[in-house]
C-alpha cells in the first residue's frame, strides 16, 4: 500500500510522520507522476486558496480530482476538506467539489479560531481535537454521514471514499483516524477494479 500526501503547503510532514509510525509507506505529491500507483492520497491543512493555485499551476488539480471522482480514497484535514467541499462561503467558490457539503471558512473567527478539545470521531471516543483558523460544517448532501460535531457544529463527515476533517489529528499523537483511513483504503483496494484504459 502506497499513500500520497499532497505536499506543496501546509502541515504535510506530520501526516508523513504519522503514517511513517503506522509503518505505511507513503509518497510527497508535488507533480504529476507521484500520483503513479498510490491506493490513498492525505490534503492537508494550510491555506486552501495558496493550495488550490499551486495544484492546478503544477498541472496536478485534474488529475486528483477525477482520481478522487472515481474513487480514489482521501483523507482531507482543515484547508483539504474545504478543497474537497462543493460549496464554500462566504467565498461562493470551489475547488474539487468532490464532496456534497457547504463548508464555512475560518469559522471560528481568524484570531480566535484556534483551540484544543477533546471529541467523539464515528466510533472513536475522546479523541484530541485541534482547531486552527478551522472551517465548520454548514450544510450537507445526501448520503453524507456526520463523525463528528462539536457544540452542534459538524467539523468531520465521511461520504463514499471521502473523510473530511475540520481539525488536525496529524498534530496530536493519536493515530486511530489514521488507521480509520488506512481500513478504507484496504476495504477499497478489496474490491474488483474496473480497467482503466488511455
Ligand atoms: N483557514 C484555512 C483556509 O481557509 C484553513 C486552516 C487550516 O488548514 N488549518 O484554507
Amino acid at each position: 500500500m502506497k499513500i500520497g500526501i499532497l505536499a506543496l503547503q501546509g502541515a504535510f510532514l506530520e501526516h508523513k510522520q504519522a503514517l511513517e509510525r503506522l509503518g505505511v509507506s507513503c509518497i510527497e505529491i508535488r507533480k504529476k507522476n507521484d500520483l503513479d500507483y498510490i491506493d490513498g492520497i492525505i490534503l492537508p491543512g494550510g491555506e486552501s486558496t495558496v493550495q488550490s493555485k499551486l495544484l492546478r499551476s503544477l498541472d496536478l488539480f485534474t488529475p486528483i480530482q477525477s482520481m478522487i471522482n472515481q474513487g480514489l480514497p482521501v483523507l482531507a484535514t482543515c484547508a483539504g476538506l474545504i478543497l474537497l467541499a462543493q460549496n464554500i462561503t462566504p467565498d461562493q467558490t470551489h475547488h474539487f467539489a468532490t464532496l456534497p457539503v457547504t463548508v464555512k471558512r475560518n469559522a471560528y473567527g481568524r484570531q480566535l479560531g484556534s483551540f484544543s478539545t477533546t471529541g467523539t470521531v464515528g466510533d472513536l471516543k475522546e479523541f484530541p481535537l485541534t482547531f486552527i483558523r478551522a472551517p465548520y460544517i454548514t450544510q450537507i448532501g445526501e448520503d453524507v454521514e456526520i463523525l463528528s460535531t462539536i457544540d452542534q457544529k459538524i467539523v468531520g463527515v465521511k461520504y463514499k471514499n471521502q473523510i473530511g476533517l475540520a481539525f488536525h489529528p496529524e498534530m496530536t499523537d493519536d493515530l486511530r483516524i489514521h488507521k480509520e483511513f488506512l481500513k478504507l483504503v484496504e476495504n477499497v483496494n478489496e474490491l474488483p477494479k474496473v480497467a482503466c484504459v488511455g
